[in-house]
């Protein structure tokens, strides 16, 4: 395919998308959840688009990668619930369109473009397919504390992890056979733990209140305390996972 001279308008600003209700071209101004689910076609073959990035029929890329969050880049509404199956075929749908070879015989400028999608099309897969940077970059999304502005955790939780900390420091003193068993099935433990906390997370955005909702910043503040726990949880990991490779 020659390289066209008016390269065609993204196809969210082409008029039957904005009638047809997609809401993408104002994102960031529209509550979460609906923006981009709902793909509409791409200009050029009028196939339905599954991601506003680049058509799977004909190739053609498309502009404005910078307006959109990773979600919108992959055609997914703002969720904790992704199917991680789901997910993995549209960045391979993604990654083979934007794949340098699909440009050999286009202009530079395409290439380019392609690179730099394909470079935010990367950041975005590592960023949603793992559960707590998804929670965190959802987070973000929705206007919540961030971890540096907001310390706490659960009520109780740091009590609970003096004892834990206590059993990791035991062990490393005398790691035997026994402690190494211990250990091993206390970071299946911690594991568990984070998982229950990366599921209140994923309830509590299912249940977001609006904005202007006044129950909002408690809601936010509630899975702040929880993404928080779940970092010491993984700090601890990290430490017992390095104590039994020693
Ligand atoms: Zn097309």
């Amino acid at each position: 395919m020659a390289e066209s001279p008016n390269r065609p308008a993204h196809p969210l600003d082409a008029p039957e998308a904005a009638a047809g209700g997609s809401a993408c071209g104002s994102l960031g101004h529209t509550p979460a959840a609906s923006i981009c689910a709902v793909p509409s076609r791409c200009v050029r073959c009028d196939e339905p688009l599954t991601t506003p990035l680049v058509c799977g029929s004909c190739r053609t890329v498309f502009p404005a990668a910078n307006e959109y969050d990773h979600f919108a880049r992959f055609g997914l509404p703002r969720t904790m619930e992704i199917d991680e199956r789901d997910l993995e075929r549209r960045y391979l749908m993604l990654s083979r369109g934007l794949h340098p070879d699909q440009f050999a015989v286009r202009g530079t400028e395409d290439k380019l473009l392609a690179e730099q999608l394909s470079a935010h099309v990367n950041d975005a897969f590592s960023v949603l397919k793992d559960r707590f940077r998804r929670a965190e970059y959802l987070l973000e999304l929705e206007g919540g504390p961030q971890r540096a502005q907001e310390k706490r955790t659960p009520a109780g939780f740091l009590a609970e992890m003096l004892e834990v900390n206590e059993q990791i420091e035991e062990a490393r003193g005398a790691l035997d056979d026994s402690a190494r068993k211990q250990m091993a099935s206390l970071r299946a433990e911690i594991t568990k733990r984070r998982d229950a906390f990366l599921a209140e997370v994923a309830q509590a955005f299912a249940s977001l209140p609006a904005q202007g909702d006044l129950r909002r910043p408690g809601v936010l503040l509630k899975i702040r305390e929880r993404l928080n726990a779940c970092a010491y949880l993984e700090g601890l990991s990290v430490q017992i996972r390095e104590m039994l490779v020693s």
